[in-house]
């Protein structure tokens, strides 16, 4: 009604007389007949909005590819129809790498499907909050590779966001170890920057661009956020490691052939509809089709296992995940952070991804991870040669000759490499070792140590496992 006076008598004395007319006497008439509440009194200024309700989840589930979510897909189905849990998903990439047994469609195309198929997969079980961080899917074992091409500052930006937005209880996440099984290093690379989130979120100096209110939210052209810092409760984590012993007692376990009371059907079932969408992958969604085609689901009836990472609300490590939480916020909880160790002397230790895991554990207060395997452990390709990092410290004042020797399994071959290493004095020397497996090592743990002194005096050892399997991806 304001609107058509100003539209047609805004160029009339007549007009400009009703418009003030209707703003000294009418305005407030017209407010108190719109809304059926009582007007704000004269100085109060109108709501500031909550958070948006609709993005509110209690589990943000953080995953590298399109189907990792199925691996505890039967847990997510009791959460959701039996627990009345909210559930949201953040794909850190489209899964854009590997076959397709749908057809020719690869690369790009093939993200474009996968994303589609996650959509679907999750809808089934009533959760359309996904998110893709659009990261490049990169096959491979080494979580920094992954870290690398994922640009891992931009993926733990959007990670903190999407914490931020959908502020939830529990995130649960692939384990950050490195573990022989599909031991993708883009899980691995999830798991990480999900617990970096989960130590972030809450931190309004981190991204701080994202939790400055806008100058005007209902505006156009603002720069900041308007999210608010968050800090998840717990984080758990699960594993596609091809031997799950090492998590007994570490976390809760849930069964996946109860019948759920909601949905009258085993959660095993609910966990082949779920996979069933993945139809492009021969391991995943073609498995969940054939399930439901022959009521042969021998595939989704393990247990789903979590490995407790950390809980800001008390309870033991087997606990529900559930158990502690209450509605509501808690403080942010700083974590360890990096504390470097002194030392006077020369070391040996391996490198790469072990040595940053090490550090990480420790620096995230989920130290307990460094037990889940007490000893190194690789996957090797039949017919792959095995690469190891290994970092030869000097901490005393003066140069050393460090002498390697490796003890190899019977038939392992190592490429030529020089025994004696000059380490300059407080600097790190580097060395990368190449082996080659023989050709029968199939299906055998395999140990291989190295040994490192000076003149004789022993400064270290490491040991690392090595199983040749078809399920390894490339090192
Ligand atoms: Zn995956």
């Amino acid at each position: 009604m304001k609107t058509f006076v100003l539209f047609h008598f805004r160029h009339s004395a007549l007009g400009i007389a009703l418009l003030v007319f209707l703003c000294v006497a009418g305005y407030p008439w017209i407010l108190s007949a719109r809304s059926p509440q009582a007007a704000p009194p004269p100085n109060q200024a109108p709501a500031s909005p909550e958070p948006d309700a609709r993005y509110k989840a209690d589990i943000l589930v953080v995953v590298a590819h399109p189907d990792d979510e199925t691996e505890i897909a039967a847990y997510l189905a009791r959460a959701i129809f039996d627990q009345h849990k909210r559930v949201a998903v953040l794909f850190g990439t489209r899964g854009d790498s590997g076959g397709n047994v749908m057809g020719y469609e690869q690369t790009a195309a093939l993200g474009a499907e996968r994303e589609i198929e996650a959509r679907r997969a999750l809808a089934s079980l009533g959760v359309s909050n996904v998110w893709f961080i659009g990261a490049p899917d990169t096959p491979g074992q080494n979580v920094l590779a992954s870290l690398e091409t994922w640009n891992h500052g931009n993926a733990l930006e959007e990670t903190v966001r999407i914490v931020r937005l959908t502020r939830p209880d529990v995130i649960l996440t692939w384990l950050p170890d490195f573990v022989v099984g599909e031991n993708h290093e883009d899980h691995q690379a999830a798991g990480v920057i999900a617990t970096e989130a989960f130590d972030l979120a809450g931190d309004p100096t981190k991204f701080p661009e994202q939790v400055t209110f806008p100058r005007d939210h209902s505006g156009i052209g603002n720069f900041t956020e308007g999210l608010r810092p968050w800090q998840p409760k717990k984080i758990y984590y699960f594993s596609d490691a091809s031997n799950k012993d090492f998590m007994a007692g570490r976390g809760p376990e849930y069964s996946s052939t109860e019948i759920s009371p909601s949905q009258h059907v085993p959660y095993y079932r609910l966990a082949a509809v779920e996979t069933s969408f993945h139809l492009t992958q021969g391991d995943t969604g073609q498995v969940g089709k054939e399930a439901l085609e022959t009521g042969n689901f021998k595939e989704f009836t393990s247990p789903v296992r979590f490995v407790l990472g950390k809980s800001l609300v008390g309870g033991s490590a087997t606990s529900d995940i559930f158990a502690g939480i209450s509605p509501g916020s808690i403080p942010f909880v700083p974590v360890p952070g990096y504390r470097p160790q002194a030392s006077s002397t020369l070391s040996l230790e391996l490198g790469g991804p072990w040595a940053f895991y090490q550090k990480f554990w420790k620096a995230h207060g989920i130290d307990q991870l460094a037990q889940l395997i007490p000893v190194p452990e690789v996957g090797v390709y039949p017919g792959n040669t095995l690469h190891v990092p290994l970092l030869i410290h000097n901490h005393t004042d003066q140069e050393q000759i460090v002498r390697l020797t490796a003890r190899l399994p019977a038939g392992w071959t190592e490429q030529a490499a020089p025994a004696n290493y000059p380490v300059r004095s407080r600097d790190v020397y580097p060395v990368e070792v190449v082996l080659t497996p023989p050709t029968n090592a199939q299906g055998k743990w395999q140990e291989i140590t190295w040994q490192a002194d000076t003149q004789g005096n022993i400064i270290g050892t490491v040991t690392i496992r090595a199983y040749v399997t078809p399920a390894a991806m490339p090192e």
